[in-house]
């Protein structure tokens, strides 16, 4: 496998032994090249920001850290991790209880809005790692449930996220609430040069852990387009015509289908449906329940096809995900990157389709490819059966 270097284990790193035993039961032996490169630094109190590409496993970088850091015997918030959607905060709670599941007193919850306040209340009696969105953990602070003066580690992961306009002002705030002296380490696939300037007045000193920046990224990800003459009546139902022939063409475990629109996504999901493939949707005027069972359908394979959002174009791990679909383009070559790279996790390989109109969005490809230094090529007619 191109992500683990031979040789090399969890133990080498001399970890604790209830973390290497939670490692062992995730099922990881060996360590990725960001995990081995980050883990010693990060366990060293350094400041740092990870990057490396989508799935290369920087989330087991921050949890491992994490739990090593933990003093079990004190019942406080000892580490805060930040992340900018509901689902991606679930997910980080997950691989953090698994990596820490021989830790039998390990308490670690998750924090989101769209849940009720008085469970989190209750989740604070006892509770070691602190995981959320920036809006409710602002309000737990505000409203004096949760203490932040105990807190040593503080971790961003999606950080240019959470950076963004709509972010910042929460994220600072909460920040501004922490001790001076804590550890701090931000995590993501890109970081836009404005951002990285941003974080780097948070730090001290951050160590920059990179990987591979100069690869055109998408290692294990086919990246194709196809493109309709544009017609502006008729563009959506030319997608979904697109769509329905590219899924009953290719083979694919499971695909997911990004939208710039929530209204369709519904729509969207109900025709799939309609056509056999179990599909099910997600975008942010959805009911947080529905949400998180929509995540819990795709993770059990109960469905085959996710129509979402850029609410997951973050962060998501489904190992299943193959295939990709842009029905609408990103806004920006970032989006991109972290949409597609929901296929291909950890060394899997992958497909990208994204569906233009000849015109400004047929250019706008165009210019996502070159600032992602990368080739979108064609989708061949008849589109082959093995994409990736
Ligand atoms: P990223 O945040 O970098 O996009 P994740 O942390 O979500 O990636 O990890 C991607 C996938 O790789 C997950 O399914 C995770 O379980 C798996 N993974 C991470 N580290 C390892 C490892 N050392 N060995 C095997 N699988 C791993
Ligand atoms: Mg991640």
């Amino acid at each position: 496998d191109v992500l683990i270097r031979e040789n090399v284990d969890f133990a080498g790193l001399m970890l604790r032994a209830d973390v290497l035993a939670g490692l062992k039961r995730a099922g990881f032996q060996r360590p990725s090249p960001i995990q081995l490169k980050a883990i010693p630094l990060g366990r060293c109190g350094l400041d740092l920001i990870v990057q490396a590409k989508s799935g290369t496993g920087k989330t087991c970088v921050f949890a491992v850290v994490a739990l090593e850091s933990l003093c079990l015997e004190s019942a406080t918030v000892q580490v805060l991790v930040l992340a900018p959607t509901r689902e991606i905060a679930v997910q980080l709670w997950e691989v953090i209880n698994t990596l820490g599941s021989a830790m039998t007193a390990l308490r670690c919850y998750t924090f989101i809005g769209g849940l009720p306040l008085a469970e989190d209340v209750q989740k604070l009696q006892c509770c070691h790692i602190v995981v959320g969105t920036p809006g409710r953990v602002k309000q737990l602070i505000e409203e004096n449930l949760l203490d932040t003066s105990t807190i040593r580690l503080f971790v961003l992961d999606e950080a240019d996220k959470l950076l963004e306009e709509n972010f910042q002002e929460s994220v600072n705030w909460i920040y501004s609430t922490l001790p001076e002296n804590k550890q701090m380490m931000a995590v993501s696939a890109t970081y836009p040069e404005i951002l990285a300037q941003h974080l780097r007045r948070y730090m001290r000193n951050p160590t920059f852990v990179r990987l591979n920046i100069t690869d055109p990224a998408l290692l294990g990800i086919r990246q194709y387009y196809e493109a309709a003459a544009y017609n502006p009546q008729k563009a959506y139902d030319n997608k979904v015509k697109q769509l329905t022939r590219l899924l009953s063409s290719v083979n694919f475990h499971q695909c997911l289908v990004f939208s710039n629109y929530q209204m369709r996504a519904q729509s969207l999901s109900d025709t799939l449906n309609a056509h056999g493939w179990p599909a099910t949707y997600i975008s942010g005027s959805r009911e947080q329940q529905d949400r998180l069972a929509a995540m819990a359908q795709l993770k059990t394979l109960q469905c085959r096809v996710l129509v979402s959002t850029d609410l997951t174009a973050r962060g998501i791990d489904a190992n299943h995900i193959n295939l990709v679909v842009n029905l609408d383009l990103p806004h920006d070559h970032e989006t991109y990157l972290h949409r597609i790279g929901r296929a291909g996790r950890f060394g899997t390989y992958g497909a990208a389709v994204s569906f233009v109109c000849v015109g400004q969005e047929l250019d706008g490809l165009r210019d996502i490819a070159e600032k992602c230094d990368t080739k979108i090529l064609q989708l061949p007619d008849p589109i082959p059966v093995d994409l990736a």
